[in-house]
């Protein structure tokens, strides 16, 4: 199908893209990597009157070390996180999600704040978010803010996000002390989106007792969530296959599931439980 026409503003500046926004009144959406909102367009379920392309905006590129956090400008692509050596250094998980979006061409294109920002509910960086306590930065017509990604993300594409505002960068904490983290996942067949998608993160003390225990899934149903229960099931006791096995299996204890053509509500049920299982024992330090 063809999208409904639109005019196509290109903004300079993050805070000239705010501006441009606030003048279209809810009516102008943001432009990326246009990976989710063109094919949106093409379907007409949405038809916004403008477009403000944020493209050309060199803030909003690129990685960088800010304390004990790693910084990803919005509009950095999926292939430059999978491929940065910072990432694979310091949050393998988060290279590992990346290089597991899509195929190579929307790897290229779809970028972090798009992919947060449309916060489609069987999206990969949304479990590892989770899963690391992420940082959302938001610009809007009141300045910036910080937004913890459990705050960010409401429901099946809905966030936060006012209708002025554009995403500047996720801030991706680096966990203290000794710690492993992976992200498991099962791809659709057809789009690569997760069917079920589990980030982990276990931190060990001297004596090897789980002290920090942290999952987020994506996929199984309306909205990625923390798996509370299973971290519960796990700090405090020692980092052994046995006990990640046990835990693994509240999984399902929270959260939202939902079945369609390909994968019913009781197999995503046990999809979560399987891929948090094998998140978890790659998580063991
Ligand atoms: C065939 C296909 C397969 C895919 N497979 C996967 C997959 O396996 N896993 C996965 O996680 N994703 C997948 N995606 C999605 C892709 O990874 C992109 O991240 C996603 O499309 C959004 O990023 P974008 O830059 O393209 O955003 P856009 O399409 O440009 O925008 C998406 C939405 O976010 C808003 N937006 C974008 N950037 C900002 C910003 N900085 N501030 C405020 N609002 C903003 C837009 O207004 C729009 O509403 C797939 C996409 C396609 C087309």
């Amino acid at each position: 199908m063809i999208p409904a026409s639109f005019a196509y503003e290109r903004a300079q500046s993050v805070r000239e893209a705010v501006e441009l926004l606030e003048s279209h009144q809810g009516e102008a959406k943001v432009l990326s990597g246009g990976h989710s909102l063109i094919p949106l367009l093409k379907l007409r379920l949405t038809s916004p009157t403008v477009l403000v392309d944020i493209g050309g905006i060199a803030e909003l590129k690129g990685i960088s070390a800010e304390g004990d956090r790693l910084v990803v400008g919005a509009l950095t692509t999926h292939a430059e996180v999978a491929a940065s050596p910072e990432v694979r250094r310091h949050l393998p998980l988060l290279a590992e999600a990346a290089r597991q979006v899509g195929d190579l061409q929307v790897r290229n294109r779809g970028t972090v704040g798009g992919n947060i920002a449309h916060a489609d509910p069987a999206s990969d960086l949304p479990a590892v978010a989770l899963a690391l306590d992420a940082v959302i930065t938001v610009e809007g017509p009141a300045g910036r803010s910080e937004v913890p990604v459990e705050d960010f993300i409401l429901g099946p594409l809905l966030t936060a996000l006012g209708g002025s505002d554009v995403v500047v960068s996720v801030a991706f904490p680096i966990p203290k002390g000794k710690w492993k983290g992976a992200y498991e996942k099962y791809p659709h067949p057809a789009s690569g989106y997760a069917v079920a998608g589990v980030a982990a993160v276990i931190g060990v003390d001297d004596g090897g007792t789980i002290r920090d225990a942290r999952v987020g899934i994506t996929g199984v149903g309306d909205m990625p969530y923390r798996a509370r229960d299973v971290e519960a099931a796990l700090v405090g006791n020692p980092a052994t296959e046995e006990v990640v096995r046990r835990a693994a299996e509240r999984a399902d204890a929270e959260g939202s599931f939902s079945g369609d053509l390909f994968a019913s509500e009781d197999y995503r049920r046990h999809l979560s439980k399987v891929y948090t299982r094998r998140a978890l024992m790659r998580s063991l330090p």
